[in-house]
């Protein structure tokens, strides 16, 4: 885990953003968490929750995104989800229209050999993706 924060930080350097008390507590609460984000379970987790104000945190938010260090997800500003992009890992997601909630998809990544083929054929080098399938959650169904 160290080492994934050690290496995330370097890649933040690498970009120009400083190396701050706030910017280490946002990778780690986003490291440690098993699932994207959003800027309110940010502001209000235990390592960020005294340290800093949501004002600063998503400023954080926007400034890591813009460096490709992190990702929004989800369907807009308001229900943002953001979560680390780590080379050679990455989850495909469902999103609920209604609610904004979103789960990584446990199935096997379905464009894994596609993106293989894409990288053969095109000769581009450290291809990427992350889906989002969008719909009703099975909660939002019953309630509707
Ligand atoms: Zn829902
Ligand atoms: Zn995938």
């Amino acid at each position: 885990m160290p080492g994934e924060l050690h290496s995330i930080i370097k890649r933040c350097r690498a970009e120009g953003l400083r190396r701050t008390v706030a910017l280490e507590k946002l990778l780690t609460t986003l490291i440690e968490s098993s699932r994207p984000m959003t800027l309110a379970e940010l502001v209000e987790s235990p390592l960020l929750a005294n340290q800093c104000d949501q004002a600063t945190v998503f400023r954080l938010l926007q400034r890591l995104a813009d460096k490709g260090i992190l990702r929004r997800l989800g369907l807009h500003e308001r229900a943002a989800y953001f979560t680390l992009i780590i080379p050679g890992e990455h989850s495909d997601y469902l999103i609920c229209t209604h609610c904004g909630s979103i789960e990584p998809i446990k199935a096997p990544c379905p464009v894994h050999e596609l993106e293989k083929e894409i990288q053969f054929t095109t000769g581009y080098r450290n291809l990427y993706h992350e889906l989002e399938f969008f719909g009703t959650c099975p909660a939002c169904a019953q309630a509707g």
